[in-house]
């Protein structure tokens, strides 16, 4: 039976709060919590000080005041429930890097179809729900790129904690999760938020790969592999060697954490990975087109960037695997791709790679290349090809 809104009581607004907590599983939701939706003020100076570090990433709502006050999203809120849902950790049957034959990585949270169309769908379905018992209810939908903080939101809504990787980690299904929320002016009773489970623990911390876990639930986003993937221009080369052979995005701070031990979650038919396409061969990738791309990672949420940022990681990635059978499209990218960060990427690459066939392209390439960061690399490229060639190329890599 329909309710209106201003007729409804607190009984009405309890009992409709378990009918949708019933009524998620069926919805496609794992876990739902409900919250006030007062101003979050507690966050302001957290992230004012994240600022002034220098620890942003650039990717977030740049207004402060509309990230903590939920009501410059929908006037007048009343309260926000918070969703999350499921996602895997692991491939079932990973297909195998090997020599001549490498592969990347694409993050877990890139498996399947683009997490931001799934919670999308599964909010508007929740919408709908309540629309059908509450119709004059107003409610505003976010996932990700909302201006409220996804992971404050499900803090306060007792989804899970808010842990020392920055990550959200859940009793039930660890911090294997996907965030969304949707504000809304009614007033349903708010849920109590979770204690801290982190402990003494600093794993996360500890195995951060480039130490951009500055303290406990603080990230310097500059510095965070997950972001340095998805940036668009040169890589500097500390982060490079950290890289490793990761396309998109770093899942290092969720794979050690042991409230994720035994974690995977295959349920929801939107996630579950193509292998080749989340662990892809990487020479393929360097001679891919713009419609190949879109064909094959269209509908990633890898793919937001666009394919220039994978394309850079797969050349770093098959600079520190030191792929000696990559000289070939390596050396054809030096001489001919238009874009200077790739250009770049691929002397690094060579230069890591090293042998003779690398120093001749590279030294063709200086011959007749124009911009000066390119230029820079190719030359520190040639010096450490010339000083390692008194070690017989086999033994180089
Ligand atoms: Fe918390 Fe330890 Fe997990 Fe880090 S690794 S999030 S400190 S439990």
């Amino acid at each position: 039976m329909a309710v209106s809104l201003t007729a409804g009581t607190n009984a009405d607004w309890r009992k409709l709060k378990q009918e949708i907590v019933e009524a998620a599983p069926s919805l496609g939701i794992d876990k739902i919590g409900f919250a006030s939706a007062e101003p979050f003020i507690e966050l302001k100076d957290i992230l004012l000080q994240h600022r002034e570090k220098g620890y942003e990433s650039g990717f977030e709502e740049p207004d402060i005041e509309k990230r903590v006050r939920p009501e410059l999203s929908l006037e007048a809120p009343q309260s926000i429930l918070a969703i999350a849902i499921a996602y895997p950790s692991k491939l079932a049957d990973p297909p195998r890097s090997e020599p001549g034959a490498y592969r990347g990585i694409i993050s877990r949270t890139s498996w399947g179809r683009d997490y931001h169309d799934v919670l999308r769908d599964r909010l508007a379905k929740l919408e709908a729900f309540i629309a059908e018992r509450v119709p004059d209810a107003r409610m505003q939908s976010m996932v990700d790129t909302g201006a409220l903080v996804d992971r404050a939101v499900a803090e306060r809504a007792g989804i899970g904690w808010s842990a020392k990787n920055c990550a959200i980690i859940t009793p039930e299904w660890g911090s294997w999760v996907f965030l969304g929320e949707i504000i809304t002016n009614i007033p349903f009773p708010a849920d109590n938020s979770i204690m801290d489970q982190c402990g003494d623990c600093t794993i996360c911390i500890d195995a951060c790969p480039t130490g951009a876990l500055v303290g406990p639930g603080q990230l310097n986003a500059s510095r965070c592999i997950s972001f340095v993937t998805q940036t668009k221009g040169y890589v500097d080369d500390e982060f490079k060697v950290k890289i490793g052979n990761r396309l998109y995005g770093c899942d290092t701070c969720q794979i050690v954490c042991p409230k994720n031990k035994g974690k995977n979650w295959t349920h929801q038919p939107e996630f579950q990975p193509d292998p080749e396409k989340v662990k892809p061969l990487l020479i393929p990738l360097l001679t891919m087109t713009n419609k190949e791309f879109k064909e094959q990672y269209g509908s990633i949420s890898a793919s937001w960037r666009g394919k220039k940022p994978i394309q850079r990681n797969a050349i770093i990635a098959l600079g520190n695997f030191k792929d000696r059978s990559a000289v070939p499209v390596l050396s054809e990218l030096l001489r001919t791709d238009t874009r200077p960060e790739i250009r770049a990427t691929t002397a690094w690459a060579l230069g890591r790679i090293g042998g003779t066939d690398s120093l001749a392209a590279l030294e063709a390439a200086a011959a007749k290349e124009l911009e000066a960061e390119v230029l820079r690399e190719i030359q520190k490229a040639v010096e450490l090809i010339k000083d390692h060639a008194w070690i017989p190329e086999e033994k180089q890599s």
